[in-house]
């Protein structure tokens, strides 16, 4: 990239370009104000001024919000100013005591001190634009425990909903802080209040996103130090526990669920991370919730911790008919994690390959919501072609990676499975804030580029990179590597220095590497195999191994190509399914995206595909989708690699990359020929397999056998205990004992298992790129180590919020206008209508009208309304009604004639569609000049009166001005005069960091 270093970073400009950016939203934003003010003044609508209320900032909103309970403390300075230094989390904590401690030095009153404070800390939580503050909180209450001492209880209503999971559990998390911080006591609840809640759990009906289990709600309500109460939400009554001390009814407690639920349960994680860090004593127990399920099964067998990743299924729940599944959790096949994060993206966003939502049948598009294993539960989709599409399989046999959308309209026809779907691009922060261990990275061009680059120390260095390479002198920064890591401890040439690295990162990330040249590479400075040359090593299982290096010793080199004769012999192509794509479901439970494949299919092809057989214990080790069956041994084998081929009669046709292929597996090419070299080290490997299974087998079975023991002495003692007539803790206490008395005198052979186990986890996660490593002179790393779990979540799509029949006069001719309520067809008849419409009085010539200003005329032939400003109309016993209308008759042809002239229209436009009736209460119609005018401007209305337009979601941090088709004069003219280099913006491929507020419709 040419123009480095013209400029690095320009504190001044940017600071004077975001503060004119501020300074022209607030202009704008007065302008607006102003003439909306101005407007409203002339009365001509019902209210006369702009309801919608200013507040400058987060710490504004929340004073202004709570007002009420504040009892006048002025809370906004603090909150911005924290708000520099701290995230809003802990801001909500700090203010949220702050608040409650200046409450009780002001009032005394405890209650009042502690309602202030959590409500103040769940504004901040919830950005202050939701009820949830308000209406979420019930009210807070200080109660009694056994002892006498004073606890603190915290009722949470149904709009606790809107705040989300994290505000609900935070919500709480605070109130112990502000309990501990006024010396109030733990709560300690009875057996009666425990169990209360697990019947609560057992009746509710709604939708919640997790149900704990009676252990889990357990642990929680009895480890809780406040109280989590609410008032009754259902219908249901509790049989059980229905008078329970301390809660008000029978009834099931909706906020009391949604909070344990959907708040301490899920989001446990987050919680944690607040606790250990301000180092809150009494919630241990949230560790224990959140460290859930990243412990193995087998837990308590000590010092084993599995290196194999722990899948998480729940993504998979409420699953709705007809959205798709794209991938179980690590499972081959399923879009593979690459850390990163394109332009259009951010938090609860990922990036993927534009082909992959092409080839995904259309069912991912930009915006598409998906449910996702981690680290969030769900995310936006964006486009990024950077990284990998999906690999596809077709009808001619060519298995080939589409990364350009192109590529995939040529090819689409021929499609007949999708074998992998590419990349899912996720970034580092989206496991921060969602407080999960990273999972180990593919080996990436990225993660490459960066060992080279830290790899070139001196001019030797890079000459060897120029001639083992094509990299291009012209393209890469003047200044050597060395020289830019030593500049990069002066400060002021800081920037400079980092971009260029950057360059230098760029250009090598994005070489051309042959198999030569990632030889030498590699043997020099001993990293890696390139990306490009790397297969799949760890999907595929050992046990193939002998049998495929068998086959490809009969592979012979033409032309550069690998020719594997008659490896798919008998081949015929997957059949097509002609409906939607469908989700084929398999043993081990593999349910990748297979689209038209035809499972009948397999059943009526011949026993043996290609000549190169396979033992038939092999097969049925190998899951189903490997597709050995269908496909042969060299052809599956193949394709559970990644590697690119095609046909040629029976033979399969490797054009490129095949030499990783044969370096892996320690095949040596002599005269064309492939030579075996060894093959002791995979059969020492297989042996080592099934003697640990052995092991590990002998020990489950002794365990079983343990148990079954266990049990039969527990349900004995118990079953005497309560024959002796013991209460329900004795009896299990005798059970436990009676079980804790069978001892367990450990597995034969304690470290002979505990190697057993590793062995085992360790080929798990390797398969066989751990005898790769072992035979082959290179380096290799992981190319495929995590795949993502996801299925479709809900579809979104941008579009004017409209109700079902448009309109754009809110004004009732019922069936006057005809089908289409058209205002021209309503007066066509008799220029009357006669309507239910609620009654007004006009101020100046006391005449009844429905509308704001009186529509009477003073004479009667003139077209000049009385226009008096109206107020509601008395009528006895109004309050007692449901609506105000009443049937009128409006002389609709003569206001519209009025409204015509006062607007300066010729003539009035043809379709104005209007209602048939009002719904509100009051039942006045709008002015109908919003109608005309808003026909004019074919803008319809919503039933609020708001013209309203959905978009998507989507964060996006930078673009092009080509992208989104703005022209560079208007950009600039909105203030976007420097690219993110700094330079001056000039063309529409220029890269320009968005600003905070705009957004790209
Ligand atoms: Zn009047």
């Amino acid at each position: 990239m040419s123009g480095i270093g013209t400029s690095a970073f320009d504190e001044e400009r940017l600071q004077s370009e975001i503060e004119r950016y501020h300074n022209q939203l607030d202009t704008e934003t007065e302008r607006l104000y102003s003439l909306a003010t101005e407007a409203r003044e002339k009365g001509l609508d019902f209210a006369t001024e702009v309801e919608i209320p200013r507040a400058t900032d987060l710490a504004d909103r929340t004073e202004k919000l709570l007002e009420e309970y504040l009892d006048g403390l002025e809370i906004a300075e603090s909150i911005r100013t924290m708000l520099l230094d701290e995230d809003r989390e802990t801001t909500a904590i700090k203010i949220a005591c702050q608040v409650s401690r200046q409450m009780m030095e002001r009032t005394g009153d405890q209650q009042r001190s502690i309602d202030a404070g959590l409500r103040v800390g769940l504004a901040i939580l919830t950005e202050a634009i939701l009820v949830a503050p308000l209406e979420g909180i019930g009210q807070v209450r200080l109660l009694n425990n056994m002892d006498g001492t004073t606890f603190l209880s915290i009722d949470f209503c149904g709009p606790i909903r809107a705040a989300g999971g994290t505000a609900q559990a935070m919500a709480v998390l605070i109130g112990d802080m502000i309990r501990s911080e006024l010396g109030l006591a733990k709560y300690e609840p009875t057996f009666a209040e425990v169990e209360r809640v697990k019947e609560e759990f057992g009746l509710y009906r709604a939708g919640m996103q997790y149900k704990p289990t009676p252990e889990e709600i357990d642990v929680i309500v009895k480890s809780c130090p406040v109280m989590i109460n609410g008032e009754s939400t259902e219908d249901i009554e509790c049989a059980g526990y229905r008078e329970v001390r301390n809660i008000d009814d029978g009834r099931v407690r909706g906020g009391v669920l949604l909070v344990i639920g959907e708040g301490l349960c899920l989001k446990a994680p987050k919680l944690q991370k607040h606790v250990e860090r301000l180092d809150i004593p009494g919630w241990g127990f949230i560790t224990e919730f959140a460290n859930r399920g990243k412990k193995g099964e087998g837990g308590d067998s000590s010092i084993f911790t599995p290196r194999k990743i722990k899948t998480d299924s729940r993504f998979m729940k409420d699953i709705i008919a007809g959205r798709p599944v794209f991938g179980m959790p690590n499972e081959p096949g399923g879009f593979r994690l690459r850390y990163g994060r394109p332009r259009a993206s951010g938090l609860a966003a990922a990036g993927m390959n534009p082909v992959s939502m092409k080839a995904m049948g259309s069912f991912i598009s930009v915006g598409t919501q998906m449910k996702i294993e981690r680290p969030g539960k769900a995310c936006a989709v964006t486009p990024c072609t950077e990284i990998d599409g999906p690999m596809v399989l077709l009808d001619d046999g060519t298995f080939v990676r589409i990364n350009e959308e192109g590529h995939w309209n040529e090819i689409e026809q021929q499609v007949r499975a999708i074998w992998d779907n590419g990349e899912l691009m996720l970034g580092f922060g989206e496991f921060l804030e969602n407080n999960k261990n990273l999972v180990p990275s593919a080996y990436t061009t990225e993660w490459w580029a960066a060992e080279i680059l830290d790899s070139i120390k001196n001019q030797d260095d890079l000459e060897f990179l120029y001639s083992n390479s094509n990299l291009d002198k012209s393209s890469v920064p003047q200044t050597t590597p060395w020289d830019l890591r030593r500049r990069l401890r002066s400060k002021s040439e800081r920037l400079e220095v980092e971009w260029m690295l950057r360059d230098w990162h760029k250009s090598l990330r994005n070489l051309d590497i042959d198999w030569a040249q990632t030889v030498a590479i590699s043997k020099r400075w001993e990293i890696a195999v390139h990306p490009s040359h790397n297969p799949q090593w760890s999907d595929l299982s050992i046990a193939i191994l002998p049998d495929l290096i068998d086959a490809l010793a009969n592979a012979t080199v033409e032309d550069g190509c690998l020719r594997i004769s008659d490896a798919v012999l008998g081949w015929v192509a997957p059949l097509v399914v002609e409906s939607a794509p469908i989700i084929e479901s398999v043993p081990n439970n593999q349910t990748n995206l297979r689209r038209k494949e035809n499972t009948t299919n397999k059943i009526s092809t011949i026993e043996q595909i290609g000549k190169h057989s396979i033992d038939e214990a092999i097969i049925d080790e190998l899951s189903e989708s490997f597709g050995i069956q269908q496909h042969g041994l060299v052809k599956s084998a193949l394709m559970c690699l990644g590697i690119e081929h095609h046909h040629d009669g029976d033979d399969i046709i490797i054009n490129e990359k095949w030499e990783c292929l044969l370096e892996g597996l320690n095949l040596k090419i002599e005269n064309d020929q492939i030579k075996i070299h060894d093959m002791k080290s995979i059969k020492e490997r297989l042996e080592g397999i099934r003697e640990a299974t052995n092991i590990v087998e002998i020990e489950e079975e002794r365990i079983t056998v343990l148990e079954a023991e266990k049990r039969a002495a527990r349900i004995k003692a118990e079953t005497s205990a309560r024959q002796k007539g013991e209460g329900i803790a004795a009896t299990e206490q005798a059970g436990q004992e009676a079980a804790d008395s069978i001892e367990d005198p450990g597995p034969k052979d304690g470290d002979a298992l505990l190697n057993a186990q590793i062995l085992l986890d360790e080929n798990d996660v390797e398969n066989s790129l751990w005898i790769i490593r072992k035979i082959s002179q290179l380096q290799w790393k992981d190319s495929a180590p995590c795949r993502i779990g996801c299925r479709m979540g809900r579809p979104e799509k941008s579009a004017p919020r409209e109700m079902k029949q448009k309109a754009h006069a809110l004004y009732p001719i019922q069936n006057y206008g005809g089908p289409q309520r058209l205002l021209a067809t309503a007066v066509s008849r008799e220029g009357s209508i006669r309507v239910t419409v609620g009654p007004r009085r006009c101020l100046r010539c006391e005449r009844e009208t429905p509308h704001v200003r009186c529509h009477h005329r003073t004479i009667k032939d003139e077209p000049k309304e009385c226009g008096g400003r109206t107020v509601p109309a008395e009528r006895r016993g109004a309050h007692l009604r449901n609506r105000m209308g009443e049937l009128t008759t409006i002389p609709l042809s003569d206001i519209l004639e009025v409204k015509r002239i006062s607007l300066g229209l010729d003539r009035l436009p043809e379709r104005i569609k209007a209602m048939k009736g009002l719904t509100s209460k009051a039942q006045y119609p709008e002015p109908i000049e919003k109608g005309i005018l808003r026909a004019i401007h074919d803008v319809s209305a919503f039933r609020d009166g708001t013209v309203r337009y959905d978009m998507i979601d989507v964060p996006v941090t930078h673009f092009r001005p080509k992208e989104i088709g703005t022209s560079i004069e208007k950009l600039i003219d909105l203030g976007y005069s420097h690219d993110i280099r700094g330079e001056p913006l000039t063309s529409d491929m220029q890269v320009l960091e968005l600003f905070p507020q705009d957004f790209i419709p």
